[in-house]
């Protein structure tokens, strides 16, 4: 792949962009976020995967934009709620999103369930210009604890305890955390798809 592209995340989630710096940089000129183009818009995540609502968003950056435009979008998904919350993770107890809303929801959802089996999963979606797009999908699986253990991360990092780690996400490290997650894997994934290019 030639690096004369430059790209724009579809994010302005810090965390999200330095590790998608850290994996991707390589492979383009300059990357920019939404606000380093001082865009500021609502796009409505109406699609009933993470691969359609990562396409929604990339496409419409992309388009709006003429730059090749990274998104991802991504969630938990429960086996024993036939793998919700899903695409409504962020808003799963209504909207506007709320962490411990969400997390008090589940931990109602799941009392009594003896299969506490979930997954993270994370798509990375790139929108080019001429309109090809590219997607890549990575999860980590884990346990829905029965309480939180932990303040680290976000979201429902403190109920997730993780396979590989042994421990829930929100007593990982960051470090810990990026090198087995489902983000960490898509992003590894498309860089191996990007290399071939
Ligand atoms: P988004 O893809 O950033 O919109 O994330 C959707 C929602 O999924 C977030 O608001 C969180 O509730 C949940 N989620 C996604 N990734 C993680 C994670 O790594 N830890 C905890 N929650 C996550």
């Amino acid at each position: 792949m030639k690096i004369t592209e430059d790209l724009i995340i579809a994010s302005n989630n810090k965390h999200k962009v330095v590790e998608i710096k850290q994996i991707l940089g390589d492979f383009f000129k300059n990357i920019y976020t939404l606000s380093d183009k001082n865009i500021n818009v609502e796009i409505e995540e109406n699609g009933n995967t993470f691969e359609e609502n990562a396409l929604i968003k990339a496409k419409y950056i992309c388009e709006l934009t003429g730059i090749t435009t990274l998104s991802d979008d991504s969630g938990l998904e429960v086996e024993a709620l036939g793998g919700a919350p899903g695409v409504y993770s962020a808003r799963y107890a209504g909207e506007p999103s709320d962490s411990n809303k969400n997390n008090q929801k589940l931990l109602a959802e799941m009392k009594n369930i003896q299969n506490r089996n979930a997954n993270f999963t994370s798509v990375i979606a790139i929108c080019y210009p001429d309109g090809k797009t590219i997607t890549a999908k990575g999860a980590t699986y884990g346990k829905i604890l029965t309480q939180a253990e932990g303040n680290n991360g976000f979201g429902y990092d403190p109920l997730f305890f993780s396979n590989d780690l042994q421990k829930s996400f929100g007593i990982a490290t960051a470090q810990e955390k990026n090198a087995i997650s489902h983000r960490g894997r898509a992003l590894q994934k498309m860089k191996e798809i990007l290399s071939k290019q």
